[in-house]
């Protein structure tokens, strides 16, 4: 069956790509002269009646979805309103907002975002690819939105997340948006509510597992590798516990690829400790650690501790030693009951403890770290003891979105009387005691990571992604933190600068990959910032040049821009 396609209307021409900025000459060019209003604006002005008309939004879903529509409308002009601000808009496309978004992804659908590919697709998924309109696809994000943020089974509702990861691959890493491609695999959803719901978008029936579902993931990566190549990174993202450490670990070595709920939320959580030693003057095997969820973001994090405390001279047995971590089912240690693989690593000789409060004070941790989303988790007992405990007590809140989080700043700083080292993992606003000290406290988000690997292991062609890439790209954060934004309680850089940090990340990652013969690309680029200078995304609109065109029945192309 052999379908045609509409081809581009002058409509559409006028209404996507750069509206009114298009110049007389291209208008005619083009054939939409009078189509537009006869004043030609700037992209200056474009971006500021976008911020006016997003200054009119009532809320932070009615906002996620006016710049969605930008990003439909007019690429260029999204990347450069968020930029103007990445600070404003991060937390709209991305979390918390974004979470929301997922959960509303049904009632806010207006058009198609990235590729869909289904449990019944098996197969077919190279041809799938093929339908893809771009060939050169360097970064691919993918979820079977099993375990969307902390707000579990969102099935293909959470399509949303790899769309919002990938803007900011381009937002703060500069990578170009039409080589990255967003891909949601949908297998089905649990989720009763969803299968309910009249406005799903996803399959209508409860979630395939076991060999078929392996089959997809097996087949998937494969066809991802034969289309666009052996560096084409591959993201996992929201997978749920059951498939994210043994996807992990089964194609780690066999193709580009990483979990960010893993590793990247391991680095930005271990840049965040690194930072907190530079305030407590102690080094990271002076500390205990206790973890509360023992989840996918707190083994990764265990894990990148230990090597952490490793690089100190401490062997791995020591290292782990130092690490406790609470799950459901409280304490984890020797004999207990309900452990995996990956908990039995961290579990220690201690007789079996329930509550979290008790676990605290029995092991008076230097650090404590939220992931399990149990909001309040940090009670007011626990953050006075640690504050007991400690001159000055490391508290990191870092479950998503902001309503999951173990304790507010607020709380974290009040309770501990401005002597808490806080991090969180959505954003808080600062924070005034009453003596009329200001902090402001540090947002641990992935965003600080991940484009910068993504980056650095795309443009080098890195064709496996190694542990010790994450603790080099969370050295080369931490070390970006000034005196200044420790004193005012920050651990992480401004996130206004977080181009320029990914920027850094990315460099640290080439040197390393090149010292450690991991790099494909040769000629190894002498000057590596001016090398990726040259592969970051202008959001600058291009020069239209049209070779030909006939209109209406004629065919139209113009090079230097998609329709
Ligand atoms: P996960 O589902 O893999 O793990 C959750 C863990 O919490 C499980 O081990 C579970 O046993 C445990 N848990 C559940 N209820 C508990 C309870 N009552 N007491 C103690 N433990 C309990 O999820 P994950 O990927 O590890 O993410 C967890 C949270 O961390 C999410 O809210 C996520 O948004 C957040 N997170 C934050 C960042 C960041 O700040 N950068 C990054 C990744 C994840």
């Amino acid at each position: 069956l052999s379908l045609s396609l509409p081809k581009p209307n002058r409509w559409l021409v006028c209404c996507v790509l750069q509206g009114m900025a298009f110049s007389l000459e291209e208008r005619l060019q083009l054939g939409i002269h009078g189509l537009l209003p006869p004043c030609f604006i700037s992209q200056d002005v474009q971006l500021l009646r976008v911020l006016k008309n997003y200054d009119m939004k009532r809320d932070d879903l009615d906002r996620y979805v006016f710049l969605m529509g930008l990003q439909d409308r007019n690429e260029k002009l999204f990347y450069r309103v968020l930029l103007s601000d990445i600070e404003r808009f991060m937390p709209i496309i991305y979390t918390p907002t974004v979470g929301l978004a997922c959960q509303q992804y049904g009632l806010i659908f207006r058009r198609p975002r990235g590729l869909f590919i289904t449990i019944h697709d098996r197969g077919h998924i190279a041809s799938l690819l093929q339908n893809w309109p771009e060939k050169d696809i360097r970064a691919v994000c993918v979820t079977d939105g099993e375990r969307i943020l902390g707000l579990g089974d969102l099935g293909c509702y959470g399509m949303g997340i790899p769309v919002g990861k990938l803007a900011l691959y381009t937002a703060c890493g500069g990578v170009p948006p039409q080589q990255c491609l967003p891909v949601m695999l949908d297998v089905g959803t649990d989720n009763e509510a969803l299968l309910k719901d009249p406005l799903y978008i996803g399959l209508r029936h409860k979630r395939i597992r076991g060999q078929a579902y392996d089959d997809l993931l097996d087949e998937f990566m494969k066809a991802v590798s034969d289309r666009y190549g052996m560096d084409c990174l591959i993201q996992f993202e929201d997978f749920a516990n059951i498939n994210a450490f043994r996807l992990l670990s089964k194609y780690r070595n066999k193709y580009c690829t990483f979990n960010d709920d893993i590793q990247g939320t391991a680095a930005v959580a271990v840049a965040g400790l690194l930072a907190s030693l530079r305030i407590t003057k102690s080094k990271m095997s002076d500390h205990t650690i206790v973890f509360q969820g023992a989840g996918e973001a707190a083994m990764g994090i265990a894990e990148l501790i230990t090597m952490a405390m490793e690089r100190e001279g401490l062997t791995k047995e020591e290292g782990l030693k130092k690490i406790w971590m609470v799950d459901s089912k409280g304490l984890i240690v020797k004999g207990r009951d309900h452990l995996t693989h990956e908990k039995e690593r961290f579990a220690h000789e201690h007789p079996e403890m329930k509550k979290l409060e008790d676990v605290i004070q029995e092991l008076k941790p230097t650090a404590i770290i939220g992931v399990a989303a149990v909001p309040g988790a940090f009670s007011e007992q626990i953050i006075r003891d640690m504050a007991s405990f400690n001159e000055r007590p490391v508290i990191f809140a870092l479950s998503n979105p902001t309503s999951k989080a173990e304790c507010t700043a607020e709380q974290c700083y009040t309770f501990t009387e401005g002597r808490g080292i806080f991090a969180s993992g959505s954003p808080f606003d600062p924070i005034t005691l009453p003596d009329g000290r200001t902090f402001y406290p540090g947002q641990g988000n992935n965003a600080y990571i991940f484009p910068g690997v993504g980056l650095g292991v795309t443009a080098c062609a890195i064709q496996h992604i190694t542990e010790e890439i994450f603790l080099i790209a969370a050295e080369a954060l931490a070390s970006l933190v000034t005196e200044e934004d420790l004193a005012q309680g920050r651990l992480y850089p401004p996130l206004s600068s977080i181009r320029d940090v990914s920027v850094k990340l990315a460099i640290k990652i080439m040197e390393h990959a090149y010292e450690h013969n991991m790099a494909t690309l040769r000629p190894e680029p002498s000057d590596k910032g001016a090398y990726m200078h040259s592969l970051t995304y202008s959001t600058d609109y291009e020069e239209f040049v049209v070779d030909s065109y006939r209109w209406p029945e004629g065919s139209m192309t113009v090079q230097s821009c998609k329709l």
